[in-house]
């Protein structure tokens, strides 16, 4: 039988899981605590747990998602990226960003991305699949373990490395309540941000749900005609679709949505976009990130000029409307999401070894 990866399980499960091993319920907590609080990376670290439990365990459960296949860091050494590879050969990215008090985890919900944007380096290389709960739960507890060693904990998460994560909506939701169960990591929910291309039925489905982690969603341009290039998706779902969408989110949670937009040089940086996402979401209870292209092998685009970014972010303010110039952090380790597994790649079939 194949063994089951308890960071696939919640509380409920994993409490089922071990009723059916003949044990008491309560063990379930005790054994829920190892797993996230103290992060363990095998049963006999469980002492709490009887011998024969951690044997039945070890026969019938595994800890084990993914290992690392390459690693790198920024050169001010605040960001850490690491490339995992999983079961089954697929790659994913996950960084690692401190920045002042805060310590960030990026994490990645697909291996490939369907939605093909074309700026966007997990877009290019097209959709492998949805990653079960444990890998991606497994992300944040692999990098929760190497913080405690030097006594800091993950105290944000935003789900913006590989994938749509409403794409793969019931993992995502359940990894959510996973990673902010109180006595596990105990992650705030709005701790945690889950950034969307703008899936209209799913972002509606989320709203409904009445959850407390906020959505991001990933606009970047405020007319159809510049988003259909863009975004391949927007022609599914245009931007009076997802705007609808957008003021119901606002109005279900009551919360400020965050709008991203990746800043590229003479196309979607022109004073008319500016122009028009300011008509746009002008009154909305709304914030826009400004983030400067990361540049891709697939894609010619460019990250704008200081100055095309100084002229949008000021005409913007003319409609009233917040915006934040965000740096990309770990930009000289490629951290734009799907990077680094390209690299990676590349440099395997040019027969290097992958260093970890
Ligand atoms: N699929 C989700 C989350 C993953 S992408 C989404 O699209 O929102 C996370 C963010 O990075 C998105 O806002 C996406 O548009 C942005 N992004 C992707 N490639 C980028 C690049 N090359 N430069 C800047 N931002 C990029
Ligand atoms: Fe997928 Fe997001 Fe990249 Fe678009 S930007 S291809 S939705 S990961």
């Amino acid at each position: 039988m194949k063994p089951i990866n308890l960071y696939d399980l919640d509380l409920d499960e994993l409490t089922a899981f071990v009723v059916s091993l003949g044990e008491p319920a309560y063990r379930a907590r005790q054994l829920w605590q190892w797993l996230y609080q103290h992060a363990v990376a095998d049963f006999d670290a469980m002492t709490n747990l009887s011998k024969s439990l951690r044997q039945k365990l070890a026969t019938r459960a595994t800890l084990h998602t993914f290992e690392q296949a390459m690693v790198q860091f920024s050169s001010d050494n605040q960001t850490k990226k690491v490339l995992f590879r999983l079961a089954d050969g697929q790659f994913i990215e996950t960084v690692l960003m401190r920045y002042e008090k805060r310590r960030t985890i990026c994490i990645s919900t697909q291996a490939g991305c369907a939605m093909g944007c074309v700026f966007c380096a997990t877009g290019q290389m097209g959709f492998m699949r949805n990653l079960s709960v444990a890998e991606i739960v497994a992300q944040v507890v692999w990098f929760a373990r190497e913080l405690a060693e030097t006594g800091e904990h993950v105290s944000n998460v935003v789900m913006m490395g590989m994938g749509e994560p409403l794409h793969n909506y019931d993992n995502t939701v359940k990894a959510l309540d996973c990673l902010t169960d109180a006595d596990g990591l105990n992650l705030g929910a709005r701790k945690i941000t889950i950034s969307t291309v703008g899936l209209v039925p799913a972002m509606r489905r989320y709203a409904d749900e009445q959850r407390q982690t906020p959505l991001a969603v990933s606009l970047h341009a405020a007319t159809d005609a510049e988003r259909d290039k863009l975004i391949p998706v927007n022609r599914r779902w245009n931007i009076a679709a997802l705007m609808e969408t957008c003021a119901y989110v606002i109005e279900q949670t009551g919360r400020r949505l965050t709008f991203e937009w990746a800043l590229i040089q003479n196309e979607n940086d022109t004073l008319e976009q500016a122009d028009a996402l300011g008509r746009l979401v002008q009154g909305m209870l709304c914030h826009v990130n400004l983030i400067p292209l990361n540049p891709t092998q697939g894609y010619g685009g460019g990250p704008s000029s200081r100055s095309n970014v100084e002229a949008f972010q000021a005409r913007l303010a003319e409609y009233g409307v917040s915006s934040t110039v965000r740096v990309r952090r770990g930009i000289d380790i490629q951290a734009g999401c799907g990077q680094l597994r390209d690299r990676a790649i590349l440099e395997a079939q040019q027969g290097k070894q992958l260093s970890s």
